[in-house]
């Protein structure tokens, strides 16, 4: 590690490998820094990924990563009604099941390969600023205190993110627009190896549960539950738990891991930039609320990040200012998509088993070629629109 770099990026995940990536290759030198040990261990994650924003961010598909290809996606309501999205319906939203240790990985390693400097088992603690402005970083690195200056940093450091309020930017979240997350990785089960499936009501209070086939007889069953639900008592554990006891199909079950973690399920942010920093990823709550994912949105606009850093260093402007242009990339791409399904979240969450009933099997019976919330809710003003009231502002 040397003492000084163009660009520092804190954190080694899909969104900080990518943004390494990109500012390298646009010829900034470029150091990253992990954490942990190990980059891409230990998994939080459902390891589900659509295709097209994978392909948006230049990342190239590589069979070392892809645990299983999907067909599509099922949404099963409680009532035990069922939707089948293809790829027919959702074109390149369909995408795999991933080994996502692999997968960061391949990632890390693509950034490497671009010439990026990287060092795992380092902490970025604490800016170091002169006359307010951001000019270095504290680390603690394999145990050492060492100090590395730059001109912008990244910061791709994850949903429990520092850096972004070290810098002064506001990513706090409300309560209600945090999901906790408890997943198994079950084997000796029965599932469908080509369709990931969503189970919504009831069963996961505010949020859903997931099984995400690695085969027909191993996948990473989870759920993830609203902030407003855990805060009243709900243990998200005891839901799975019960679930997965009544689920025939899971009578065998055998469970080979267990992971716990939290995502944000906010509308965007209104800025993620401030002078000589961006951030990217979870750390910029890009996270989908409707879906929690949030894999291929950190990759993009890592991309886009790491592309933005490397022309600041070649014209020498590392402003706010400047940085607007990262801002224009990912907000072009991502940013109303998020903020309709941020809606949509909050009007879902709301409703009943029996409405959910309703609305699976009126969408299992009618066509749609082209799925989205507002597709789908255009198609319920027209068959059932006693149930639509609430979401009237949204269409
Ligand atoms: C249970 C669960 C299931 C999920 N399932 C899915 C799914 O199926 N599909 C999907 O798309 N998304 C899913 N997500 C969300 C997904 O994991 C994240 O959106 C994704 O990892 C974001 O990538 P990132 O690069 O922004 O952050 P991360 O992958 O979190 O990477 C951040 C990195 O920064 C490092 N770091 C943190 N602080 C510092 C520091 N001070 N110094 C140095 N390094 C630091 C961390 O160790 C970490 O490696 C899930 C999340 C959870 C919790």
């Amino acid at each position: 590690m040397d003492a000084e770099y163009d660009v520092l990026v804190i954190g080694a995940g899909p969104g900080g490998s990518t943004a390494a990536r990109f500012a390298a290759e646009g010829g900034a030198k470029t150091l990253m820094i992990e954490k942990r040990q190990e980059i891409g261990t230990h998994v939080r994650c459902g390891e589900g990924i659509a295709r097209g924003l994978l392909e948006q961010a230049e990342i190239p598909i590589d069979e070392s990563w892809i645990a299983a290809e999907m067909d599509g996606a099922r949404i099963v309501s409680p009532g035990g009604y069922s939707f089948d999205v293809d790829e027919s319906k959702a074109g390149a939203e369909v995408g795999f099941v991933v080994e996502r240790d692999l997968f960061d990985r391949k990632l890390a390693e693509l950034a490497g390969m671009a010439g990026v400097d990287i060092e795992v088992k380092t902490s970025a603690i604490e800016f170091i600023k002169e006359d307010g402005k951001l000019v270095g970083m504290k680390l603690i690195s394999k145990g050492e205190p060492v100090e590395v200056r730059a001109k912008i940093f990244i910061g791709a450091d994850g949903f429990e993110s520092q850096v972004g309020r070290w810098a002064g930017i506001d990513t706090t979240l409300d309560v209600k627009d945090i999901m906790t997350c408890v997943q198994y990785r079950l084997t000796n089960i029965e599932c469908d190896p080509k369709y990931t499936e969503f189970y919504a009501g009831s069963a996961a209070p505010n949020g859903y549960i997931w099984i995400f086939p690695k085969s027909a007889t191993t996948a990473n069953v989870g759920i993830g539950m609203g902030g407003q639900a855990v805060k009243q008592g709900g243990d998200p554990k005891k839901y799975l738990d019960e679930w997965i006891a009544n689920n025939p199909k899971m009578k065998n079950a055998k469970q080979l891991d267990m992971i716990a973690g939290g995502c944000s399920v906010c509308a965007p942010l209104d800025s993620i930039v401030a002078d000589n920093i961006m951030l990217v990823g979870d750390a910029a709550r890009m996270i989908d609320p409707m879906t929690g994912g949030g894999i291929a949105h950190a990759c993009l606009a890592g991309r886009f990040a790491g592309g933005v850093a490397a022309e600041g260093i070649k014209n020498q402007d590392y402003s706010k200012e400047f940085f607007q242009k990262y801002e224009k990339l990912w907000r072009a791409e991502i940013e109303e998509k998020l903020f309709l399904n941020w809606m949509a979240k909050e009007k879902l969450v709301t409703i009943s088993d029996e409405v959910f009933d309703t609305l699976i099997k009126l969408l299992s019976e009618v066509g749609m070629d082209n799925i989205s919330v507002i597709n789908i809710l255009a198609v319920i003003k027209e068959r059932h629109p006693e149930l639509i009231e609430e979401f009237q502002d949204l269409i």
